[in-house]
C-alpha cells in the first residue's frame, strides 16, 4: 500500500532574494525527501508559498519607494525561477495573498472566536513617534530579559530562543530609528495558547522520533509555560479580520502564514481534479512532515499544533518537525545587510544546480551547525563528483557505447566479484531507504556514495579495457554488471542530484522521467537488460578551476545584494 506523506514547507518572506542558508535551512531536504517518496511510489504532496505580510515587505517596499504588493510579485516570481532551476519540486508553490487562504484564515479565525479560543483584550504595542508608526514586534529591539542578549527581537531572542513580547525587552529601541519607543494601549485578539499547554505536553512526550534538538527544544519551551499571545495588529497590509469594527487592524502574520500549510491544500485541492486535500489531512494513516530552520520550532511545534487543536475537525498534527540549524558561510553568519551571502540566482547563473545540491546534502546542519566554503564546493565537485562519481558513469558507458555497438552486452555468469558488488548495490538501497524514511539525509548520500567507490573498485579489480582482448564476452559481462550498479546509484542519488540522475537514466536507454521508476533493486538491476540500446554519454560534471575560490570569496560582504 502507498503511504500518503505531507511535506509542509516553511514559507519565505518575499521581500528578498533566496540564499545558500534558505536552501540549507529547510527547502533541499524537503525536496530530497518528497522525491525519495514519489519515487518509492507514495503519494507525495509538498507545498509552500511566499509569506506575503510581513512586516519586512512593508519596510522595504518604503525604503523602495513602492508598494507592498510590487515587492512581493517581483520576489514571488524570482522564488518561483530559483526553484525551477534548483529543482525544488513543489506540487504547489502559492502565497499568502490569494482570496482562498483568506477564506481558510478567516474559517479558523472565526472558529476559534466561537469557541473562546480567542478573545479581545487591550494590549500595549509599541509606537515609534520619530518613524511615526506602529512597530512590528520584530523591528523593536533591546536586552533579552532571560538571556541578557543585547540585540533581542520583540518576537523572539535568537541567543535562547524565547518567544517575547515587545515590552519583555529591557531597553527597546526602534530598530529602524534608534529611538526608544513609547507604548500605546490599544484593543486587541489574542489566542488562548495557555489552554493547550498541557494538551501539548502531552502529544511532545509521544513524538520519540523527532530530532533530538526540536524535541528537547519543544519540551524547555513547554515547561517555562505558555502565555496567550496577541494575533492582530494595527496594520493596513495584511489579512483583513472577518468581524465588523475592526477596520484599522489587519492579522497578525505568524497566526495567518502558519494557516498557509492548510489553504496550500485546499488550494491545491481545486485545481487538482485527481487530489483531494483532505486525504492529506483528515487521513490518520497520512504524515505530515514540516521542514523548517531551527529558528521556526516554536512555530511549528508548538503554536500550530495548539490552532490545529483548537480547530478540531479531526484535522492531522504534525508528524514530524525535521529542522535543519544553521549554515555559516566561509565560518561567518549569513548577513543580507552586509551581502555576506550567495544569492541562489547568482549561484544558478554561473553553476549547475546538482553539485550544490550534493555540498548542501553532505554537508547538510541537520544536527550540527555547518559552513559552506568555496574551497570545499570545488574539492567535492572535482574530487567526488568528476572524479568518483562521474568518473565511474563515464567510463563504464562510454567504454560499453564504443565497444558494443552503443548496446547492453549482457551477464555472462556471475563470479564471486560480480556477486559481492552486486550484494554492496543491495545494501546500499536497503541503507539509503532507510536513512531517508528517517530524514537522515546525511547519512543517505555517504551511504551513496560508497556504493560509488565500491564500483570503481570492482572496475578496477575486472579491469574489462584489458580483458576485452583475449575474452571479449567476460568483458561485456564486467560492464554489465558496472551498468547494473550504476542503475542503483542513479536511483539512490536521484533525490540529492536529480538532474544528473536523469542524465545517466538516458544515457543507459531509458525513456521519460527516472522518478516513474520503482526503488526495487530486482527491477533495477532487471532493468538492464542484454541489447538493450544504450544513448551515447556525455560529461555528466564539469570540472572546476580552483582559482573560482578566490574569486569567489572576494565578492562576499561587497556590493549590494542580488536583485
Ligand atoms: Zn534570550
Ligand atoms: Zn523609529
Amino acid at each position: 500500500m502507498p503511504e500518503r506523506i505531507y511535506v509542509a514547507v516553511a514559507w519565505p518572506y518575499a521581500n528578498g532574494p533566496l540564499h545558500l542558508g534558505h536552501i540549507a535551512g529547510c527547502y533541499l531536504s524537503a525536496d530530497i525527501f518528497a522525491r525519495y517518496h514519489r519515487m518509492k511510489g507514495n503519494d507525495v504532496l509538498m507545498v509552500s508559498g511566499s509569506d506575503t505580510h510581513g512586516t519586512p515587505i512593508t519596510i522595504r517596499a518604503d525604503q523602495e519607494g513602492t508598494s507592498p504588493a510590487a515587492v512581493v510579485e517581483r520576489y514571488h516570481a524570482m522564488f518561483l525561477e530559483s526553484w525551477e532551476q534548483l529543482g525544488i519540486s513543489f506540487d504547489l508553490f502559492t502565497s499568502t495573498q490569494t482570496e482562498n487562504h483568506q477564506k481558510v484564515v478567516h474559517d479558523v479565525f472565526t472558529s476559534l472566536h466561537d469557541k473562546g479560543y480567542i478573545y479581545t483584550d487591550n494590549m500595549l504595542l509599541a509606537y515609534c513617534a520619530q518613524c511615526d508608526r506602529y512597530l512590528p514586534d520584530r523591528y523593536v529591539e533591546g536586552i533579552c530579559p532571560h538571556c541578557q542578549n543585547t540585540r533581542a527581537r520583540g518576537d523572539q531572542c535568537d541567543a535562547c530562543g524565547r518567544t517575547l513580547d515587545p515590552q519583555d525587552l529591557v531597553e527597546p529601541r526602534c530598530s529602524i530609528c534608534s529611538s526608544t519607543p513609547e507604548f500605546r494601549e490599544s484593543e486587541h485578539f489574542f489566542l488562548k495558547l495557555s489552554a493547550f499547554e498541557k494538551p501539548l505536553l502531552e502529544w511532545v512526550e509521544k513524538q520519540t522520533h523527532w530530532r533530538n534538538n526540536v524535541l528537547n527544544f519543544t519540551r524547555r519551551f513547554l515547561q517555562d509555560g505558555l502565555k496567550d499571545r496577541a494575533i492582530t495588529r494595527d496594520l493596513s497590509w495584511g489579512v483583513p479580520l472577518p468581524l465588523d469594527g475592526y477596520e484599522s487592524k489587519r492579522i497578525y502574520v505568524w497566526f495567518e502564514a502558519v494557516i498557509g500549510y492548510l489553504s496550500a491544500a485546499v488550494e491545491w485541492s481545486e485545481k487538482n481534479g485527481s487530489g483531494s486535500w483532505e486525504d492529506f489531512w483528515k487521513d490518520p494513516n497520512t504524515k505530515s512532515y514540516y521542514f523548517i530552520g531551527k529558528d521556526n520550532i516554536p512555530f511549528h511545534s508548538i503554536i500550530w499544533p495548539a490552532m490545529l487543536m483548537a480547530y478540531g475537525n479531526d484535522l492531522n498534527l504534525p508528524y514530524d518537525v525535521p529542522a535543519n540549524e544553521f549554515l555559516s558561510l566561509e565560518n561567518q553568519k549569513f548577513s543580507t545587510s552586509q551581502n555576506w551571502a550567495v544569492w541562489v540566482p547568482d549561484y544558478l547563473e554561473r553553476y549547475d544546480p546538482d553539485p550544490l545540491r550534493y555540498l548542501l546534502s553532505i554537508n547538510m546542519p541537520e544536527s550540527g551547525d555547518s559552513d559552506f566554503s568555496w574551497s570545499e564546493f570545488v574539492r567535492r565537485n572535482n574530487e567526488e563528483l568528476v572524479a568518483t562519481y562521474g568518473n565511474l558513469v563515464n567510463r563504464v558507458l562510454s567504454f560499453t557505447y564504443r565497444n558494443f555497438d552503443g548496446k547492453v552486452p549482457g551477464v555472462k555468469s556471475l563470479d564471486e566479484v560480480d556477486q559481492g558488488l552486486l550484494l554492496k548495490a543491495r545494501e546500499a538501497m536497503d541503507s539509503v531507504d532507510e536513512s531517508l524514511y528517517n530524514c537522515r539525509f546525511k547519512a543517505a548520500i555517504t551511504q551513496a556514495f560508497g556504493l560509488a567507490q565500491d564500483a570503481n573498485r570492482y572496475l578496477d579489480t575486472k579491469a574489462p579495457w584489458k580483458t576485452i582482448k583475449e575474452d571479449r564476452e567476460l568483458a561485456g559481462s564486467s560492464l554489465t554488471v558496472a551498468m547494473q550498479a550504476i542503475n542503483c546509484l542513479k536511483t539512490i542519488l536521484y533525490p540529492f542530484m536529480p538532474f544528473s540522475s536523469q542524465k545517466v537514466h538516458e544515457f543507459l536507454g531509458f525513456d521519460g522521467p527516472i522518478e516513474a521508476g520503482a526503488w526495487d533493486f530486482d527491477t533495477i538491476v532487471g532493468g538492464i537488460q542484454a541489447g538493450a540500446n544504450l544513448r551515447q554519454p556525455s560529461t555528466l560534471y564539469t570540472k572546476l578551476d580552483p582559482e573560482i575560490v578566490e574569486e569567489e570569496v572576494k565578492k562576499l560582504g561587497t556590493g549590494t545584494p542580488s536583485e
